[in-house]
């Protein structure tokens, strides 16, 4: 399946210049969600992985299927005051100011191999923000999969870890 396709592309969304990859085009489409799901799961066939952790928002869509599907555990990063329990936090850059995201301290085991999963790597800023949470946890952070990787951002030689991705975009 061409799953480029299947991502509509909106002009000047959110703001003037930028071109937005929209994934819900190919999550309303059955067949397009779950091919997609099986072919990033091949990505990552040869790896060991213990825990899938998803980054809020559309992470979640795409990482909770594959855990599923792998049979481990799901595990949320989520902004700021929305977990519940004691949690670690990492703070990333934005082209103003800056981000956080949290994950609950208890989430990951030390020593457990987590692979990180959302839906688009742009400068790789949410990515290494989601690494460090991890590594501060202990974790053995096996990599980072993506739907969408936009390769002229060069996202990937920022992230301390392996990119898998599905499909680039300019
Ligand atoms: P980064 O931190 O790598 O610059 O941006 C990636 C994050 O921003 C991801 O969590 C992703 O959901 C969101 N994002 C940025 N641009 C787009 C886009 O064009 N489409 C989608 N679906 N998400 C985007």
């Amino acid at each position: 399946m061409d799953f480029k396709e299947k991502i509509r592309s909106i002009k000047d969304y959110p703001k003037e210049g930028i071109t937005f990859r929209d994934i819900t085009t190919l999550l309303k489409d059955g067949e397009a969600f779950r091919e997609a799901i099986d072919a990033m799961k091949d990505l990552v066939k040869d790896e060991a992985i213990d825990k899938v952790v998803g980054i809020e928002a559309r992470g979640f869509i795409l990482g909770a299927p594959l855990a599923y599907d792998l049979g481990v555990g799901f595990v949320p990063i989520r902004k700021p005051g929305k977990l519940p329990a004691d949690t670690h936090s990492a703070e990333y850059e934005l082209e103003y100011g800056s981000d956080t995201v949290e994950m609950h301290v208890d989430a990951i085991e030390k020593g457990e191999k987590v692979l990180i999963v959302d839906d688009l790597l742009a400068t790789g800023g949410t990515g290494s923000a989601a690494v460090e949470i991890c590594k501060n946890a202990g974790a053995d952070v096996i990599g980072c999969l993506v739907l969408i990787e936009l390769d002229g951002l060069n996202g990937r030689d920022k992230m301390p870890v392996p990119v898998y991705s599905l499909m680039e975009f300019p």
